[in-house]
């Protein structure tokens, strides 16, 4: 779902840019994606939106240890749900608007890194 809102639990830190709900749906805080998005050394829109979008997915598929099982431990210990690396699309400051010029500096999607990968190809994935 696209919501033409924000998240209650925003912050003066924290914006939140999208939240998945179990393994059924994610909703992807609109407003807060082009305000992150709106400013001159902020990521594009497109990059930011994609990101979002599948970093929510791969929670739907079960990513970090929501569902799928960790092939070696890679989840977070304070951000659970999340993965301990800070270049991998499952990292939890993705979801962050306050942090997207960070992470979006290079106007690339951040990708899933080897450990994500391995858990979803031994939950059955190619
Ligand atoms: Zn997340
Ligand atoms: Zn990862």
């Amino acid at each position: 779902m696209f919501l033409n809102g924000k998240s209650s639990s925003d912050t003066d830190t924290e914006t939140i840019l999208g939240t998945s709900y179990r393994n059924t749906s994610f909703v992807i805080f609109e407003e807060t994606i082009q305000a992150a998005s709106n400013d001159i050394l902020g990521p594009s829109k497109i990059i930011l939106e994609s990101t979002v979008i599948l970093h929510e997915f791969c929670h739907l598929l079960g990513l970090v240890n929501l569902g799928t099982s960790m092939v070696v431990n890679h989840e977070d210990a304070t951000h659970s749900a999340h993965c301990t690396n800070e270049n991998c699309l499952m990292y939890y400051l993705i979801e962050n608007g306050k942090n997207a010029h960070h992470w979006a500096k290079n106007e690339q999607i951040p990708q899933l890194d080897a450990n994500c990968i391995d858990d979803l190809r031994a939950n059955g994935g190619k």
